[in-house]
This record gives structure tokens, C-alpha cells and sequence, in this order.
């Protein structure tokens, strides 16, 4: 599904991320672990598109991933993924939107009625059917991460990304969340590719798990401090397993 090859992010004498090639199937849920400055946030930004690679390539089905909007693709973050000033339906319509232009707002007729199908259907997938005239602010911090996931996947991406989704949240809560995103991803085929700083999480979500650790100095290559070695680590175990 996404190809990474021989890909280098550098920002200035900076590098970033150094010759990483490797395959996301179809179908896997691959987490990625590692250090603050490892580049994990860097890599979901390729994916996105909304950075380019400065050597190398990311292909999504064979073709170079472009810095456009695009209805494969569906993001998560901790935090600030939703509108604190739209209600709990209008910010899962807006995942609809494609960039600034407020197109749900000028769907009429069938389109406007399909479009708003959808975003009841996501509510339910996420259980927030319920709460669909609150505002954010009334939503427990689990709860936003739900609306922030509805947001992401009202599209039907194939692909989901969260960087660090579950982070803010307590224990208990994460459990849930667990269990949501697992159902999900099961039950919709998805691709996902989350960060996090939880390697339990990693190894009980995943079906691999990239670890991604910092260089040391290395004195014959010094423009090469910080670059990042990726470890990669398949979990024959779960992969296939639970779909
Ligand atoms: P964290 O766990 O703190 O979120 P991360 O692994 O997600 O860290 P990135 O955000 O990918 O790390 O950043 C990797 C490195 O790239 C950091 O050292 C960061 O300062 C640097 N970096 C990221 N974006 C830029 C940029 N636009 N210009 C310069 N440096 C950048
Ligand atoms: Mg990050």
C-alpha cells in the first residue's frame, strides 16, 4: 500500500530521517515508537503528503504521494483535532471538507442528506450519537478523541493516522480507546499507522512495530547526528491472526 524508498528528511544540516525503506501493507496496524526528535511526527507527515521527502520517495500504490487533499488519508492527534467553536456533528461533516473551502456548507438536496447520513453513521461507530449538539468543551478528553477519530474516518480513508492519540487520556479511558480503534480497524479494513510513546500499547494494538531511535555522533559522519535508524519489528503473532 505505502512504499518507502530509500527516503532522507533533512531540514538544513539537519538530518532528520536517513534511507528508510520499508512496505506498509494493506491491512496492518503498525506503531511507531521511539524518542522526542526521532522523527515519528515526520514520517506521518510524508504519509499525509504534507511534506516532501528530501532524497528519495514515498509511493502510495505505486505513485509519488502529493501535497493535495486527499480522501485516503484521515489524521488524529493528541490534541486540537476538533473545533472548539462547531458542535460534535458539524466538526465530524467538516472531516468531509477539503482544505479551507467550507464546501458542506453549499451541498444541497441528496448530496446534503448523504453527507449528513454519514456523519450520524460515524457518531455511532464512535458512540457519540448521543452528544451530537454539544460542544467540544462539554466532551471528556476520551470523548473529543472519539470526535477527532469520527472526524478522521468520515471520509472512508484507507489509511488512519494518529500521532500519539491516546496520550492525554487516563488509563481507564485509553481501554476504551483501545477497544474502539481496534473495532474499527477490523471491522473497515483499515491501514493504520499510529505513534506512540506506550510500547504496550504498541505491542498489543500492532501487527509491527517500527522503533525509531536516534543516532549517536558518529565522528567520521557528523552531519549525520540525529538521523534516525529504524528498527523494524513484525509481530507474525497478531498479524492476520485477528482479521
Ligand atoms: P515528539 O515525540 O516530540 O513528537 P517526533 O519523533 O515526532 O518527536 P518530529 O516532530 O518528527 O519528532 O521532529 C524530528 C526532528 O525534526 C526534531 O528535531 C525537530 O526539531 C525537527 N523538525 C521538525 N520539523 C522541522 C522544521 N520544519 N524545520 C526544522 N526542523 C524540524
Ligand atoms: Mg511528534
Amino acid at each position: 500500500l505505502l512504499s518507502f524508498r530509500d527516503v532522507w528528511v533533512e531540514y538544513g544540516e539537519k538530518v532528520v530521517l536517513e534511507r528508510v525503506s520499508l512496505d506498509i501493507e494493506e491491512g496492518s496496524f503498525v506503531s511507531v515508537v521511539g524518542p522526542s526528535g526521532a522523527g515519528k511526527s515526520t514520517f506521518l507527515r510524508l504519509i499525509l503528503g504534507q511534506e516532501g521527502p528530501t532524497r528519495g520517495k514515498v509511493l502510495l500504490d505505486d505513485v509519488a504521494l502529493k501535497p493535495e487533499c486527499n480522501p485516503d488519508r484521515g489524521v488524529v492527534f493528541q490534541r486540537y483535532s476538533v473545533f472548539p467553536h462547531l458542535t460534535v456533528f458539524k466538526n465530524v461533516l467538516f472531516g468531509l471538507e477539503c482544505g479551507a473551502a467550507p464546501f458542506t456548507a453549499r451541498l444541497f438536496g441528496a448530496r446534503r442528506k448523504a453527507a449528513v447520513e454519514q456523519a450520524m453513521e460515524m457518531l455511532d461507530a464512535v458512540g457519540l450519537a448521543h452528544s451530537r449538539d454539544a460542544y467540544p468543551a462539554q466532551l471528556s478528553g476520551g470523548m473529543q478523541q472519539r470526535l477527532a477519530i469520527a472526524q478522521a474516518l468520515i471520509k472512508h480513508p484507507r489509511i488512519l493516522l494518529l500521532d500519539e492519540p491516546f496520550g492525554a487520556l487516563d488509563p481507564g479511558i485509553r481501554l476504551d480507546m483501545h477497544a474502539l480503534v481496534t473495532g474499527l480497524w477490523q471491522e473497515r479494513g483499515l491501514t493504520i499507522v499510529m505513534v506512540t510513546h506506550d510500547i504496550h500499547e504498541a505491542f498489543k494494538l500492532s501487527t509491527r512495530v517500527l522503533a525509531f531511535d536516534k543516532r549517536r555522533h558518529d565522528p567520521h559522519a557528523p552531519h549525520r547526528f540525529g538521523a534516525t535508524a529504524t528498527y523494524d519489528i513484525p509481530l507474525e503473532r497478531r498479524s492476520g491472526a485477528s482479521r
